[in-house]
């Protein structure tokens, strides 16, 4: 009981911020806008051209997907980005994430409706969910960052939202953590379909929501397992992304 109210407390104290007249949360000047539009321009006007697949930055303009992806393709069909993580994203992610700045949530979902209209190929999902949080993390953060965009980029596309439509099995190790060949092992058998959901989910195009992309070993365990339920095609939605893996 006590634990839910601390939470409770936690997750009023982390709205209360949009509330007040703001001021740019990367140069501090004041500005309504969570981002002022000086920042906005002079760090995410640039466009980067990317591997429609895994969003890794591509130096080649007329490949559209990278060499990892074309020899081991993963179960995701493609992925979109606002911005890779790399200052001052990098600041904006973990001011969100471990500082409670919830209303960068719908900053992150602007930016990536934009990344979406500019990426003419890529098909609106039909239904959207986010990388689920194990219940340990949950608790101590009180709230699920990547659900925290996903509710206002349901919004800004839509398309429909369906929180727990993926549940995560066990609490997982931070895959930062971890060496590169441990990841796919910590992932393994992590997630599973919300029984009463699997029937809606066959054929459907999903649309997958997650701040940060950087193996893509946890966003590539989600989508085999909303295709194993029966799911055509999962799209990635991701506010940042490591530029190398
Ligand atoms: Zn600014
Ligand atoms: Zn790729």
């Amino acid at each position: 009981m006590f634990s839910r109210l601390l939470n409770w407390s936690q997750h009023l104290r982390a709205r209360l911020p949009a509330l007040l007249p703001s001021s740019c949360a990367l140069c501090g000047c004041d500005s309504s806008a969570t981002v002022c539009e000086g920042c906005r321009t002079q760090f995410f006007a640039q466009r980067t051209h990317r591997c429609a697949r895994c969003a890794m930055t591509l130096a080649d303009a007329s490949a559209s997907e990278c060499g990892d992806c074309l020899k081991q393709p993963p179960a995701f069909d493609a992925t979109i980005v606002a911005t890779d993580y790399a200052p001052p994203a990098d600041r904006l992610v973990l001011a969100l994430k471990f500082g409670s700045r919830l209303e960068l949530a719908p900053l992150f979902a602007g930016m990536l409706r934009d990344a979406m209209l500019n990426a003419p190929k890529t098909k609106l999902p039909q239904l959207l969910t986010a990388t689920p949080l194990g219940r340990r993390r949950l608790m101590e953060r009180g709230f699920n960052q990547a659900l925290e965009i996903a509710r206002p980029l349901s919004r800004a596309l839509g398309v429909e939202l369906d929180a727990r439509l993926v549940m995560r099995q066990r609490d997982t190790q931070a895959q930062s953590l971890l060496h590169p060949d441990e990841r796919r092992k910590n992932m393994r058998d992590a997630f599973s379909v919300r029984p009463d959901a699997i029937d809606r989910l066959r054929g459907l195009h999903i649309g997958l929501v997650d701040d940060v992309i950087t193996t893509g070993e946890t966003l590539n365990e989600l989508a085999a397992t909303l295709k194993r339920f029966g799911a055509a095609r999962v799209t990635n939605f991701v506010f940042a992304r490591t530029p190398q893996k």
